[in-house]
C-alpha cells in the first residue's frame, strides 16, 4: 500500500517536472512561430523563400504537437464529463478530419446508431481519442482504403469502431502498440495509443486493437452506460 502511494507521488513528481520543461520550451518555440509568421507576410508568395519560411512553420506545429502529447501522456487526467450523445463527439472527429480523406483516396463510411442513450463523458479527452484512432487510419492508408466508423450499444456499453483497410499490424507490433514511445513511423511519437488507451480506462471503458497484416486494422473503443441511464432508457438493468 505504502509503495503503491510512494509510486503515485513519484509519477505525479515526474508529470510536474515534465510539464514545466514542456513549458519552457513550448514558449520560445511560439515566439519563433510568431517571427516567422511575419517574416512570412513580409515576402512575396512565390518568394522561394517563403516556401521555406511555411516548412519552418510546419516543424514547429509538429514539436509543439510532440510536445503536448508528451505532457498528456505524463499529466494525471481530470475528466470534465458531461452527459451527452456520444454520436456528437463522433460527427466533431470526424469533420476535423474530413478534408483529408478525399485527397488521401480514403472513403468514409458511417454508422451511427441514432438511438443510443446519452452518457457521461469527456467531450475534449474522447475527442482526442478519436482523432488518434483516425489518423491513425489515415496514416495506415497511403493507397487509400475504407475507413469505417460505427457507433452502436452493446449491453451496459456505448461501443465506437473505428477500422481501415490498412497496412494492419503483425502480431509481434500488436502486443506493442500500446507502450509508451513505440512506433513504426519516421516521425510518429508513439504516444497517441497509450494516452487514448489511458483516457478511456479513465472513463472506465476499454480500447481494444485487432488487426490482421496486409487486410486492415480494427479499434473498438467501449464506454459504460451508467446504471441510472440504462433506467431512463428503458434499456435492461442487467450486464
Ligand atoms: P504513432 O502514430 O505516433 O506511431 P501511436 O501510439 O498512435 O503512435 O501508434 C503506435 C503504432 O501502432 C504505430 O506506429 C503503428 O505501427 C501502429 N498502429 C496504430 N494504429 C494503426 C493502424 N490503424 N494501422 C496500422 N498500424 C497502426
Ligand atoms: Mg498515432
Amino acid at each position: 500500500m505504502e509503495e503503491r502511494l510512494l509510486e503515485t507521488e513519484r509519477l505525479a513528481n515526474i508529470g510536474r517536472g515534465v510539464a514545466h520543461v514542456v513549458h519552457e520550451i513550448k514558449n520560445p518555440l511560439i515566439a519563433i512561430a510568431g517571427l516567422t509568421k511575419r517574416v512570412l507576410k513580409s515576402l512575396p508568395p512565390e518568394d522561394p523563400n517563403a516556401f521555406k519560411m511555411r516548412l519552418v512553420l510546419q516543424e514547429i506545429e509538429r514539436l509543439l504537437t510532440m510536445l503536448e502529447d508528451i505532457r498528456d501522456f505524463t499529466k494525471p487526467t481530470r475528466l470534465n464529463k458531461r452527459k451527452e450523445d456520444i454520436n456528437l463527439v463522433v460527427e466533431e472527429s470526424v469533420l476535423l478530419l474530413q478534408s483529408e480523406l478525399g485527397p488521401a483516396g480514403i472513403n468514409l463510411v458511417l454508422e451511427l446508431d441514432q438511438e443510443l442513450p446519452p452518457i457521461p463523458y469527456d467531450f475534449d479527452r474522447i475527442k482526442q481519442v478519436l482523432i488518434n484512432l483516425i489518423e491513425n487510419a489515415i496514416e495506415a492508408m497511403p493507397e487509400g482504403g475504407k475507413l469505417i466508423i460505427k457507433t452502436y450499444r452493446d449491453g451496459a456499453w456505448v461501443v465506437i469502431v473505428v477500422e481501415d483497410t490498412g497496412k494492419g499490424i503483425p502480431p509481434e507490433e500488436l502486443e506493442k502498440v500500446f507502450d509508451p514511445f513505440f512506433t513504426t513511423k519516421a516521425r510518429g511519437t508513439g504516444l497517441g495509443l497509450p494516452i487514448s488507451k489511458r483516457i478511456v480506462e479513465d472513463h472506465g471503458g476499454t480500447l481494444e486493437i485487432h488487426s490482421r497484416p496486409g487486410q486492415g486494422t480494427r479499434c473498438i473503443l467501449r464506454l459504460p452506460i451508467p446504471l441510472e441511464e440504462r433506467k431512463e432508457a428503458g434499456l435492461a438493468v442487467a450486464g
